[in-house]
């Protein structure tokens, strides 16, 4: 969505969700559509105030209306005041757009996308990695059973994994919760719950440091940088017989 960051929207882009919900609208039940549209340059929400007939799957021309961005999330609005058309023959073909892969210099540029996919080297670790204790209420990471906002609390842990990831064009920040740290280490957090901190940290650090993985989730972007929130993570087989087809190039440029 890079012509509407902000402002009127105009853009052709395929329906990849749609949901309908009833909304009160000055006392009047009124049906609101949204969902999930792509183009080429990559996903946004979107919410329709009219019935324009949207069908999952389908590509229409939609001008009018506008785009906001939330930490770098395009979110589209449209009413009846819109004009959207349905194309029968689109040049967004529904394989472009099953992952949103994508160099961090261009996220870092975007600072945020919806549903992205990247791959790069985990450089740091970073604290507040490993087993963390959270208010059972707010869900704050708390310290010594005190939440700020609650006081004294009895808290539950969980574990997360908070990581720079590098690809050579730019670095952004990763939190990975309970569920795919769980994956990626290969432990749950019961095991966690019977090692020391450090301990648990010299393993995720031996683990993850300059290993190459790849992340899908949504990054957002706030003051602080581009984080990606994991909803997937998994390590990069390195090709090995493609790192012995260039180390006998290498060779034979030597002979
Ligand atoms: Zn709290």
């Amino acid at each position: 969505m890079k012509k509407q960051i902000k402002g009127r929207v105009d853009v052709t882009a395929r329906i990849l969700e749609i949901n309908s919900h009833e909304a009160d609208v000055n006392g009047e039940p009124k049906k609101v559509f949204s969902g999930i549209l792509a183009d080429e340059t990559g996903k946004a929400q979107f919410t329709s105030w009219h019935d324009f007939n949207i069908k999952k799957g389908d590509v229409f021309r939609i001008t009018g209306g506008y785009v906001k961005s939330w930490k770098g999330i395009p979110q589209l609005t449209f009413d009846s005041a819109a004009s959207v058309k349905k194309l029968e023959k689109s040049k967004i073909s529904k394989d472009d757009l099953e992952s949103n892969k994508m160099p961090l210099h261009v996220l870092v540029e975007k600072r945020g996308a919806l549903d992205v996919q990247v791959q790069g080297t985990v450089i740091d670790v970073r604290a507040g990695s490993g087993l963390i204790t959270r208010c059972p209420e707010c869900k704050r990471v708390i310290q010594d059973g005190i939440c700020s906002l609650h006081g004294k609390v009895e808290g539950i842990a969980d574990i997360r994994i908070k990581l720079v990831l590098d690809d050579g064009t730019g670095a952004v920040g990763a939190i990975l919760n309970r569920e795919v740290t769980e994956r990626i280490i290969g432990m749950n957090l019961n095991d966690l719950k019977k090692m020391k901190q450090d301990d648990i940290l010299e393993m995720i650090n031996k683990l993850l440091i300059a290993n190459k993985i790849s992340l899908k989730g949504n990054a957002l972007g706030d003051e602080f940088g581009t984080s990606i929130i994991a909803q997937d993570a998994k390590f990069v087989d390195i090709d090995l017989k493609d790192e012995a087809e260039k180390l006998a190039n290498e060779l034979e440029d030597l002979l």
